[in-house]
């Protein structure tokens, strides 16, 4: 690999990258740290992807663009109990963990030559434009996996079942995944959880069995405050290159879309069912809120500018 991104350096280095989507600084960033890599591809959409081993079993999962406002250099740093974080973070700017932390486990687990279809998805962070092309343009890209699983998900332990309140991977499968992680790493509590927002796979789920999304360390993504446990994603990759993918149980039937979701779910645009179910379930409501970026200040402006009559506040919320 031309460019090092072995450890902490290496990471703080893809970190030190603002690279909003289509901005001159995220191509800049696909050329330097994917394009040198021998085998790496583009699709027409500008997608990268490389396959290693025969074929592999499990489509890993990450984007390249992060939210924040402008491209260019941002600086960061570890702080002393292993977190990293922006140096000077003000609003419009994210350490881009979210998903930094994804692309440099996923180059380290190419430069280790582990087995899997490798894509690195552009406009994750505008609505998965980049997972949506390919599943609308080149699905066949797709057939054969039992597995794709996102490295894009904020905390320590979470293997997402559902995204958009919709199953997108069976319990025995993110059960498989969570038990064959905490083997390799003792300090692991990977567990399934349902209550993912959504991300690159969740574009998959009609095609690909078992999609999910693992927690990778970061937390408060989507602003300046954002911070990632380098600990947790130096021992998840240490996890992920000693990994066996035939030890995950793949049963779901992709082109079966299973009724066990949110009562809300036939009535997306209705205001009030929407209500209704957001006041059955708040906590899960507020989680998803702050999966989504928001923070308590936020929502406060939100409803006082609701209730002040105020319609020219309207700040849509960034995917995760
Ligand atoms: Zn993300």
């Amino acid at each position: 690999m031309i460019c090092d991104v072995a450890g902490r350096m290496g990471l703080l280095e893809i970190l030190s990258w603002a690279r909003p989507h289509d901005s001159s600084v995220e191509r800049a960033f696909c050329r330097e740290y994917l394009d040198r890599i021998p085998g790496m591809t583009a699709d027409a959409f500008g997608n990268r992807m490389i396959t290693i081993g025969a074929n592999p079993r499990v489509l890993w999962s990450c984007h390249v663009d992060t939210v924040a406002a402008r491209g260019g250099h941002q600086d960061v740093y570890i702080d002393e109990h292993g977190i990293a974080r922006l140096l000077n973070g003000k609003s419009g700017m994210s350490l881009g963990a979210d998903d930094g932390a994804g692309i440099w486990i996923m180059l380290n687990m190419i430069e280790a030559a582990r087995p899997g279809l490798y894509v690195f998805h552009r406009g994750e962070e505008q609505g998965c434009l980049g997972s949506d092309w390919i599943r609308r343009n080149t699905p066949e890209l797709l057939e054969d996996l039992g597995a794709a699983i996102a490295f894009d998900r904020e905390g320590f332990g979470d293997v997402i079942t559902h995204q958009m309140a919709r199953r997108t991977c069976s319990d025995a499968f993110a059960t498989s995944l969570a038990a064959a992680l905490n083997r390799l790493d003792r300090g692991f509590r990977y567990a399934p959880d349902d209550t993912g927002v959504f991300t690159d796979t969740n574009e998959y789920a009609g095609i690909i069995p078992e999609c999910t999304n693992l927690s990778v360390g970061y937390h408060g993504q989507h602003g300046p405050r954002e911070t990632l446990d380098v600990a947790h994603c130096e021992k998840l990759l240490a996890a992920l290159l000693r990994f066996d993918a035939t030890s995950l149980v793949i049963e779901r039937d992709p082109s079966v879309e299973e009724d066990d979701c949110w009562g809300w779910r036939g009535h997306r645009d209705d205001q009030a069912a929407f209500a209704d179910a957001i006041a059955e379930y708040p906590t899960v409501a507020a989680r998803m809120l702050a999966q989504c970026g928001m923070n308590i200040d936020d929502f406060q402006m939100a409803v006082w500018a609701e209730e002040s009559g105020d319609d020219h506040y309207y700040r849509p919320l960034a995917v995760s």
